[in-house]
Formats: C-alpha cells, structure tokens, sequence
C-alpha cells in the first residue's frame, strides 16, 4: 500500500493555473480558521495546490484575486499561515 506511483495525479495551481504532477506543488488545507501548508499531504478535506515557486507562494500569502476564497468555497478562514 502507500505506492501510487503509477497513478499520475494532475492538479492546478489556483494561482497561475499550470498543470502539474501533484508531487511537484505544494498542497494547502485548512487546519482550524487557517490555511496552512499541508506538509504531509494528508490534511483531511478539500486542498488547493500552487507551484513552490516564490511567485505564487507570495501570491497565495496575499490571497490573490481571492484564489485562497474560491479554492475553499464555504470554509471560512481568517489567516494564510503559509
Ligand atoms: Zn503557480
């Protein structure tokens, strides 16, 4: 179990909107009224992804465009701790 390699898994950065192998962004979730980067990958519940890139990173940190409020529609949060 665990090997899911074979299986390759797309996402979207809600920030510039490249496709990439999900291994190669960094995932966001949402822990208590926060949205924090998912270290582990295994947040439970709906994530977002954006490139590790500073462009989108910073980006993401002052919710562009609101990115970060459409990605977790009906969670609210108050802080981007990422
Ligand atoms: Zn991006």
């Amino acid at each position: 179990m665990g090997d899911k390699r074979a299986h390759k898994c797309v996402r979207t950065c809600i920030i510039c909107g490249y496709k990439r192998d999900k291994n190669n962004l960094l995932r966001l979730g949402i822990q208590g009224k926060k949205v924090v980067l998912d270290r582990g990958k295994r947040m439970i519940g709906r994530g977002a992804y954006i490139c590790p890139t500073t462009k989108c990173i910073e980006r993401a940190r002052g919710n562009y465009r609101n990115c970060l409020g459409r990605a977790f529609k009906g969670r609210p949060f108050e802080k981007i701790e990422i």
